[in-house]
This record gives C-alpha cells, sequence and structure tokens, in this order.
C-alpha cells in the first residue's frame, strides 16, 4: 500500500445496507490519510481503542454532524464520503474476500473459519499461537489464563504495554479480533483445573483441537486428560529451561495412539524433565510474586512455530483437500532444539547433535493407560 495524497476511507462492502444514522467505528490515521471503518458497533475493551468516526446518513439529512468526523451519505445506490467537509476516496472491503486471500491454495481458510481451539496457557507460547491461529482463519477461540499481564512478559509476549495489567485472556481475545472481526472468542481468567469441565464440553463442537500451552507439564496433563474424555485432537507445545529446547506432543482420537499419560511414564527421565515454574519474590515482598522463566522470544516462537504447523494438520484432518505439513514426518513427541550448547542447556543440551535439530525419531509407546487411552478414570 503506497501512501495517497487524499483521505482514503476503506469501508465494509455491506455498509450500504446498515441503518441511516448508524455511528460508524474504526481507526483513524492522519499522519497516512487513512481510515479504516470497522462496523457500526463499538467493540468494548478494544487495544487500541475503537474511536467514533462519523455517521452513515442519507444526503438530505439535516442530521446535526461535528464537521469534525467522516460523514458517509448514501447518493442512490452509491456512497459517498468526506471527513472534515472535504471528499475522501472510498475502497471497500469484504472480510469474507479479502481477509484471508494472500492464503490461495495453501490453505483452506473458510473451512478453518468453523474450526476452534481451546488455547490453554495465554503466555509467550499461547498468545502467538492464538494470533497465528487467527490469521491462519480459525474463527473460534477459548482463551483460558488465569494471569495479568505484566511488564516482564512484554518481550516475549504479543500484547503490549497498553495491555499491562490487563487479564490475558482478554488481552489476546481482542488482538484476535483485531485480525479477524468475526472471530468468535469466549475467555476464562481460571486455571484450567477450576474451569467447569461443562463449559469447555459445550464450547468443543465439530473441529476442535485442545491445546496446551501452560508453563508446566502437570497443567498440560490435566488438558490431555480433558481432551481425551471429549474425543478432541490434543496437541502441547513445552519449553525446556531457558527455552534452549522445547517439546511438541500430539494424539488424535481417530487412530489409536499413546495418550499424554502414557508418553511421559515411558519415556526416559532426561527426556521429560521439563522445569515446574519457579517462583521468586521480588523485593522479598510477597505480594511481589512474579513468574520467573528465562527464555527470549525468539527461541519460544521457533519451537511455537513447528507445534502451530501440526495445530493445522490436526485441524484438518477430515479435509481430503488439505496437505499436511508435518503431521505423518513427524513422531509423536517431538524435539525441537534451538543451541546444543551446554552454557544455554546443560547436561541435556548434548542429546542434540545440532542446533535448530528436530528429532523425528523419538517413540511413544503404550504406557499403564493402553488403547484405546480414554483416561476414563
Ligand atoms: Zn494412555
Amino acid at each position: 500500500m503506497t501512501e495517497p495524497t487524499t483521505t482514503t476511507i476503506w469501508y465494509p462492502s455491506d455498509l450500504g445496507q446498515r441503518a441511516d444514522g448508524s455511528p460508524l467505528y474504526g481507526y483513524h490515521h492522519p499522519d497516512t490519510a487513512q481510515v479504516v471503518v470497522t462496523g457500526t458497533e463499538k467493540q468494548d475493551g478494544q487495544q487500541p481503542a475503537m474511536a467514533l468516526l462519523g455517521w452513515l446518513e442519507p444526503a438530505d439529512s439535516h442530521h446535526a454532524t461535528p464537521t469534525a468526523s467522516l460523514l458517509v451519505q448514501r447518493a442512490g445506490a452509491e456512497l459517498r464520503f468526506s471527513m472534515q467537509g472535504q471528499p475522501c476516496r472510498g475502497e471497500a472491503y469484504s472480510l469474507e474476500a479479502d481477509l484471508f486471500s494472500r492464503h490461495a491454495g495453501l490453505l483452506e481458510s473458510s473451512l478453518l473459519q468453523d474450526c476452534s481451539v481451546i488455547v490453554c496457557g495465554c503466555g509467550s507460547v499461547g498468545s502467538l499461537a492464538a494470533l497465528d491461529l487467527a490469521r491462519s482463519g480459525v474463527g473460534r477461540f477459548l482463551l483460558i489464563d488465569p494471569d495479568l499481564l505484566a511488564i516482564e512478559n512484554l518481550c516475549r509476549h504479543q500484547c503490549g504495554l497498553a495491555d499491562v495489567g490487563r487479564r490475558k485472556v482478554a488481552a489476546v481475545a481482542d488482538r484476535i479480533r483485531q485480525i479477524n472481526p468475526r472471530a468468535q472468542v469466549q475467555s476464562h481468567a481460571l486455571p484450567l483445573e477450576q474451569l467447569d469441565p461443562a463449559v469447555v464440553a459445550s464450547f468443543a463442537g465439530g473441529h476442535t483441537l485442545m491445546l496446551a500451552c501452560a508453563d508446566s507439564r502437570r497443567a498440560d496433563r490435566h488438558a490431555a486428560r480433558l481432551a481425551a474424555a471429549l474425543h478432541l485432537p490434543f496437541l502441547a507445545i513445552g519449553l525446556w529451561e531457558r527455552a534452549f529446547a522445547g517439546e511438541i506432543f500430539y494424539s488424535h482420537p481417530g487412530t489409536p495412539m499413546p495418550c499424554y499419560g502414557c508418553a511421559f511414564d515411558g519415556l526416559s527421565e532426561g527426556l521429560t524433565a521439563r522445569p515446574e515454574p519457579a517462583r521468586f519474590y521480588s523485593n522479598e515482598t510477597e505480594l511481589e510474586k512474579l513468574n520467573f522463566q528465562p527464555g527470549i522470544a525468539i527461541d519460544i516462537s521457533f519451537v511455537t512455530q513447528i507445534g502451530l504447523k501440526l495445530a493445522i494438520d490436526l485441524l484438518n484432518l477430515s479435509n481430503p483437500q488439505h496437505v499436511p505439513r508435518l503431521l505423518g514426518h513427524l513422531s509423536q513427541f517431538t524435539l525441537v532444539c534451538n543451541s546444543n550448547d551446554p552454557r544455554l542447556g546443560g547436561e541435556r543440551a548434548e542429546i542434540f547433535s545440532h542446533p535448530l535439530q528436530v528429532t523425528t525419531s523419538v517413540a511413544v509407546s503404550y504406557g499403564p493407560h493402553r488403547p484405546p487411552c480414554r483416561w476414563s478414570e
């Protein structure tokens, strides 16, 4: 997009069908002379805040409109646009046709619109996962995380300074809607363990993926158990200490395969040890509990992105047109190495032969659950 000389008003292609006198909400960027009308309803909690831009009205209206605002007037079947009394160029957009047009031939975003993801944990992994899945076209999200966004999260979270002090689920929900305003987002600021399983069950319908990206294996285990009970495909993405490496585990109910519990009862300790969140006390005040796990965004993102390719494959299990990116190539439990330098990874770094190694050979066998691994107890 190059900078125009007259103000351009981007507007939803069905704007002409809205009621006379409707308010127009969206964003104004005076420095580039661009206005994006998002709709005729304000979405609360949106960051950055959505502004009231002006009004939609018939050409002969005497509606008192401040001269500073956007005016959209009907002229027959056409719409005319002006801002502060100056005529503007209108450019219609259609979310359905335009939003995912760059996916053509690569990803069936129209099918993904009906897919759902339960995101357990909206930290550095979960926020990136949620937003990249929204960018892929996933249309329904259930976000679960009890925490508020803190300053020290910003260096590796998808949300920013304006979101500090907000619930992570609310901040991420807003970001999803900024990518796809049609996305349906439910959020719960609770640990998954405290959320009524009936809430998850009522959300899960059609193609739903349980995505576990909490900061502990205990929480991921809980998500896996719930996924098994609801017969949902399951994917866990977790980081090892200092994010020198990460792990990705998946299972899906269509094919007999070991569950998360089987996997981590059956694997050697060296492969399964993953740190529980270490807590330390800032300035020795107990009020200031900080969840402290070092790790930088570029390492966390690399592992997460590989997991998300699997997420897309798992959501498309019953879509014969889909070309799987990783499913069938990676084993059920994949280790991803950012660095095999012991200064970052300690002794365990030695299990990797080179940086950026993605394992394809770690075998998962049935543990005490045995097929069909429903975790029904
Ligand atoms: Zn099992």
